[in-house]
């Protein structure tokens, strides 16, 4: 593994429900790599999207990590509860509206006025699915007007993106290969590929490990900073996610995974981290293991 050292990574979960077992490999991975490269991790509250997220389940996901035993480097969980922070998104607007003006001057950011209907159009016209750049109803040479319950988007430009990913090596991916990239949804969300690329530059985050179902996202994300001014380019590290018994994808909706649920019903933290070493394939054993020591075999 070839990184910079002493990096500056950051834990961010979305408060859109329980703290879970996908959040606790995340976390595995985050503190295990900044541990052995000598970094130090921040915690960010990734609740752009004003629809789902919901004080409540932050103010839970604070205690859980509190349970855990799991401290970030900054901020700690007590400044988060004690008001704004420039670490919870929904306190950060003005910084996400300064950013897209400044994205304004180098590239088209447009409304579009193209709904799923359009997207199903074209696919049903042309035998495939959509893809950039643009979008389907070609807004941004329609100079729709920017109006609310309007995505907005911004253009990339084409071509492709790469990386030498720290966890799955070298890798590369289209930019626009699903349209333009929304920096806004209908619902005046900013989105998540836009608020982390802005978090991550003004945080200093240089290194991003998060699961491998954001790998087809990274491409976008590259280039977004690039066009915001960023001089540098992040590492990435893009992790194993941990699956339900049938292969599939574990969600927040999986109660039965919830942290505080499994704490609740007896279970330690240590058996916790011994069952995601295990279900990341990390070590076999499932035994009980301390934070510190499941980190440790990171890398
Ligand atoms: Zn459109």
């Amino acid at each position: 593994m070839t990184a910079s050292s002493s990096p500056t990574t950051r834990f961010a979960p979305a408060p859109t429900g329980r703290l879970h077992l996908g959040h606790l490999a995340n976390a595995i991975y985050v503190w295990g790599l900044a541990r052995r490269l000598g970094g130090r991790v921040l915690l960010r509250i990734e609740d752009h999207d004003r629809q789902r997220c919901r004080p409540e389940y932050e103010a839970a996901l604070l205690d859980d990590l509190d349970r855990l035993g799991i401290a970030a480097d900054e901020p700690a969980t007590d400044a988060l509860r004690s008001g704004p922070s420039a670490y919870r998104q929904s306190d950060c607007g003005p910084i996400y509206e300064a950013a897209l003006e400044r994205l304004g001057r180098v590239t088209d950011v447009y409304a579009c006025d193209c709904s799923r209907a359009t997207f199903a159009a074209w696919r049903e016209a042309n035998s495939r699915p959509w893809t950039g750049p643009g979008c389907p109803g070609g807004c941004r040479a329609r100079g729709v007007e920017r109006r609310p319950g309007l995505t907005v988007r911004a253009a990339l430009g084409d071509g492709d993106e790469g990386w030498d990913d720290l966890l799955l090596g070298a890798r590369s991916g289209q930019v626009s290969s699903d349209g333009d990239l929304p920096v806004r949804d209908r619902s005046g969300n900013w989105t998540y590929a836009f608020c982390v690329v802005v978090d991550d530059m003004r945080h200093g985050v240089d290194l991003v490990v998060r699961g491998a179902d954001l790998t087809a996202a990274t491409p976008a994300q590259i280039r977004l900073a690039r066009l915001l001014g960023r001089a540098d380019r992040p590492e990435f590290a893009h992790h194993p996610l941990i699956r339900r018994p049938d292969g599939s994808k574990l969600s927040k909706a999986d109660g039965a995974t919830a942290v505080s649920a499994l704490l609740d019903a007896g279970r330690s933290r240590e058996q916790l981290f011994g069952e995601v070493l295990q279900r990341l394939g990390l070590d076999p054993s499932g035994n009980p293991a301390s934070f510190e020591e499941a980190v440790a075999g990171i890398g």
